[in-house]
C-alpha cells in the first residue's frame, strides 16, 4: 500500500513538473484558433493578455464585427468620408505597399468578389464541403471595384478613408493576422513563448522548431519541419485551408484578382519565414510575412520567388504534384 502511496506521489510530482515547465492556452479569436506556449507558469496571465489584445485588434479591423472600422467602412456610401483607427491606416499603408510590390496580387479591394464566393468569414462554414461556385458573368461585374487606389481615397490627417463607389468594400483578411501578432512584444516582454493564430506563428526570446502542414492528406500531415528563430514569424497560405468542391474541383478562397478565380498557378502552400523585412527589423515584418504569403500564391513560382527573393524573406513552398522549394537560408527538414 505504502509503494502504491509513493509510486502516486512521483507520478504527480513528474506530471506537476511537466505542467510547471510549459504550459499551453487555447481562445479563439479572428475566427480561428490561438495557442499561446509559455515556459513557465506566469503563461496564464500572458496567454489573456495575448488574446485580449488581439481580440481588441479583430473589433476594430475585422469586416464582420459591428461597428468595426472595415464593417462601417464597407458598408458606406460614396464619397462619404469614414473615421478610421490608426491600425486601420498602417494596415491600408502596408496594404498598398504590397499592392504595387505584388503588381496587384495583393488586393485588400477584391473583397466583394471573396464574399460573392462565399469566402467571408460570415458564410463560409466548414472547409470541403460541396458549393456550387458563382457565374462568370457575376464576377466579371465586381472586378471594376479591385481598383485599391481609384476606389479609396485615404486621408492620413484626418484619420478618414472615402470610398468612390458605394459598392467598394476592402478585407485585411490576408495580412490582419500577421500585423496582429507582430504587436505582442510589449506583452510577451523577455518570456519564451510561441503564438499560433490559425497558422500564422511569432516565437519570442527562443529557438523553436515549427512544423509545416501537409497541403494534402496523404502519409504524415507534417510536410517538413524547420527552426524559427526568435522574432520570427511564419505564414502559410494554403488552398487546404479554406474551400469548398464542385463537380470533382477545388475552388478555394485566395481569389487572383486578374480573373476573380481561386488562384491557380500550381502553388498548393506557401509558407513565408522572416524576422526583418529587406534586412530591417520591424514591428511589421509579421505583417508583411502574412501579406508576402497571400501574393506568392497568386502569382506562382517564377514571381513569386523574385518577390521572396527582392524582398529577403525565407520561404517553403508546396506545388500541386507536392514537390517544393526552399528559398533563403532555411534549415527545412522533409518529413
Ligand atoms: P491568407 O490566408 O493570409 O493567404 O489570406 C486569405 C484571405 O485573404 C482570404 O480568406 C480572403 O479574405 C483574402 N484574400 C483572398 N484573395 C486575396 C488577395 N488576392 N489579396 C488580398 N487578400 C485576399
Ligand atoms: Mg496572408
Amino acid at each position: 500500500m505504502k509503494r502504491i502511496a509513493f509510486l502516486s506521489l512521483i507520478l504527480i510530482l513528474i506530471l506537476v513538473l511537466l505542467v510547471g515547465c510549459s504550459s499551453a492556452s487555447d481562445f479563439y479569436v479572428f475566427g480561428t484558433t490561438l495557442q499561446v506556449k509559455t515556459e513557465n507558469d506566469i503563461s496564464k496571465k500572458v496567454a489573456k493578455g495575448i488574446y485580449e489584445k488581439l481580440d481588441g485588434y479583430e473589433s476594430i479591423i475585422s469586416p464582420v464585427v459591428a461597428n468595426s472600422d472595415l464593417e462601417r467602412l464597407n458598408k458606406a456610401e460614396k464619397d462619404v468620408a469614414v473615421s478610421v483607427s490608426d491600425i486601420t491606416l498602417e494596415l491600408y499603408k502596408i496594404s498598398l505597399e504590397m499592392y504595387n510590390l505584388s503588381s496587384h496580387a495583393f488586393n485588400p479591394a477584391i473583397y466583394p468578389v471573396v464574399k460573392l464566393w462565399g469566402f467571408d468569414a460570415n458564410t463560409f462554414v466548414v472547409a470541403g464541403q460541396s458549393k456550387q461556385p458563382p457565374q462568370q458573368a457575376d464576377i466579371d461585374a465586381l472586378l471594376y471595384l479591385a481598383d485599391l487606389e481609384n476606389m479609396f481615397v485615404v486621408d492620413y490627417t484626418n484619420k478618414t478613408i472615402t470610398k468612390k463607389d458605394s459598392n467598394a468594400m476592402l478585407d485585411f483578411g490576408a495580412v490582419a493576422k500577421g500585423y496582429s501578432l507582430g504587436q505582442l512584444t510589449d506583452i510577451v516582454g523577455d518570456k519564451k513563448s510561441i503564438v499560433d493564430l490559425g497558422g500564422n506563428i511569432i516565437g519570442f526570446n527562443k529557438d523553436y522548431t515549427v512544423g509545416i502542414r501537409s497541403p494534402r492528406n496523404s502519409g504524415s500531415s507534417v510536410f517538413g519541419k524547420f527552426t524559427l528563430h526568435s522574432g520570427e514569424s511564419i505564414s502559410t497560405s494554403g488552398d487546404y485551408q479554406r474551400y469548398y468542391e464542385f463537380d470533382g474541383v477545388r475552388y478555394h478562397h485566395i481569389i487572383d484578382p486578374s480573373t476573380g478565380k481561386p488562384a491557380d498557378k500550381g502553388i498548393i502552400s506557401v509558407s513565408i519565414i522572416a524576422g526583418s523585412i529587406n534586412g530591417v527589423e520591424n514591428t511589421n515584418s509579421a505583417a508583411y510575412v502574412d501579406a508576402i504569403s497571400t501574393s506568392v500564391f497568386v502569382l506562382g513560382k517564377e514571381k513569386g520567388i523574385e518577390l521572396i527573393n527582392t524582398i529577403g524573406v525565407k520561404a517553403v513552398i508546396i506545388y500541386s504534384d507536392l514537390s517544393y522549394d526552399v528559398c533563403g537560408d532555411l534549415d527545412f527538414i522533409r518529413l
